[in-house]
């Protein structure tokens, strides 16, 4: 998919050889595509029809080295771009199952097979739900998962952002900018979000924050109406026009559970920093266990794998 025209692409390669797969397309993805490329490793990466992966979904990026300030969405695309000039070969394609056949793997996409030397899962994590009632219903009617793709549509309405980590508080900032009115929640009484960008949120004019409260529901109509709250003072119902959910993320490693050792919370089991349970198997970015969920570590994570595969190809 273009990043800018949002038109997909579909391969039509049918059964495909290849040394290396790297499945996912965020920057872990991108920058395995790039250094496989000018290792001259054949490869393929299998990207979903979301490309540029949680990245992409970020309004702003202001801390990756060298880049004073860039959305997710323009820096994915450039990453992409630099990959593709230096040969970065991409499909379209989401992951459906990995499993070792002949001393290959065998990664089946949803209409393709690749058989391939090596593999780097590099597939990222989707948003966590929060599991309470309307939150089904009303997606996609007032219930978001990403301020960057629905924050125009709640121009001058009052919003709800649910969570205290980074993305809450990122994506809340990003949201006040629109909205009349953002009331942030949050189950505990202090943010796990960087200090810089909580005080921005704490001083933001049209921002208020409800700590210690958590949420039981999600009501409406057609869309959106109102929430009712667990707050300490007891059960209290916020009207409002949307709900944006930002309570963590959960790994997209479900077609690779028979493949590699996953961890409880489902993160990709890594030693080495990108190497897995597996052999010939690598693992770079969210995906992984290894901490600090950034662009900066997705990159050079990416980076690591794709030169381990190349050490072993050497
Ligand atoms: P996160 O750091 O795991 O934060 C999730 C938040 O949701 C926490 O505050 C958590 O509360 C809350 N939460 C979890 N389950 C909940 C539930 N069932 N009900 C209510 N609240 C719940 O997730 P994230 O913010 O998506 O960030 C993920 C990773 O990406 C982090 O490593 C983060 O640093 C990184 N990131 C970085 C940036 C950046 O610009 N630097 C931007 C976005 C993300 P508790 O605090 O009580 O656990």
């Amino acid at each position: 998919m273009d990043l800018r025209t949002g038109l997909v692409g579909k391969s039509s390669t049918a059964d495909r050889e290849v040394d290396l797969v790297i499945a996912g397309g965020g920057p872990a993805a991108i920058s395995a595509a790039l250094y496989a490329a000018r290792y001259g490793i054949d490869h393929v990466v299998l990207e979903s029809y979301q490309p540029g992966g949680q990245a992409a979904l970020t309004a702003w990026i202001e801390n990756y080295p060298g880049i004073q300030r860039i959305t997710g969405s323009q820096l994915a695309e450039k990453m992409k771009e630099q990959a593709q000039s230096w040969g970065g070969s991409f499909e379209t394609a989401t992951v459906t199952s990995a499993e070792v056949k002949d001393d290959l793997i065998e990664i089946r996409g949803d209409s393709n097979r690749y058989m391939a030397r090596f593999l780097i899962i590099a597939t990222g994590a989707a948003p966590a739900r929060l599991g309470v009632p309307g939150e089904d219903k009303f997606y996609g009617r007032g219930v978001s998962y990403c301020a960057t793709c629905d924050a125009p549509f709640f121009r001058d309405a009052h919003v709800m952002v649910v969570g205290g980590g980074d993305s809450a508080v990122k994506e809340g900032l990003h949201l006040s900018e629109f909205a009349s009115r953002l009331t942030l929640v949050h189950r505990r009484d202090s943010f796990r979000a960087e200090p810089y960008l909580s005080n921005k949120l704490l001083s933001c004019d049209n921002c208020s924050v409800m700590w210690n409260t958590t949420v039981k529901s999600i009501e409406g109509g057609e869309g959106v109406e109102a929430v009712i709250l667990d707050t300490p003072e007891g059960e209290k119902r916020v009207d409002l026009d949307g709900v944006f959910i930002y309570v963590g993320r959960k790994p997209a490693t479900e077609p690779f559970s028979g493949l590699v050792e996953l961890n409880g919370d489902g993160t990709v089991s890594t030693r080495d920093i990108v190497g897995t349970s597996r052999a010939n198997v690598f693992a770079a970015g969210d995906v992984t266990d290894n901490g600090l969920r950034q662009v900066v570590t997705a990159v050079s994570e990416g980076a690591r794998a794709a030169s381990a595969v190349f050490e072993l190809l050497q």
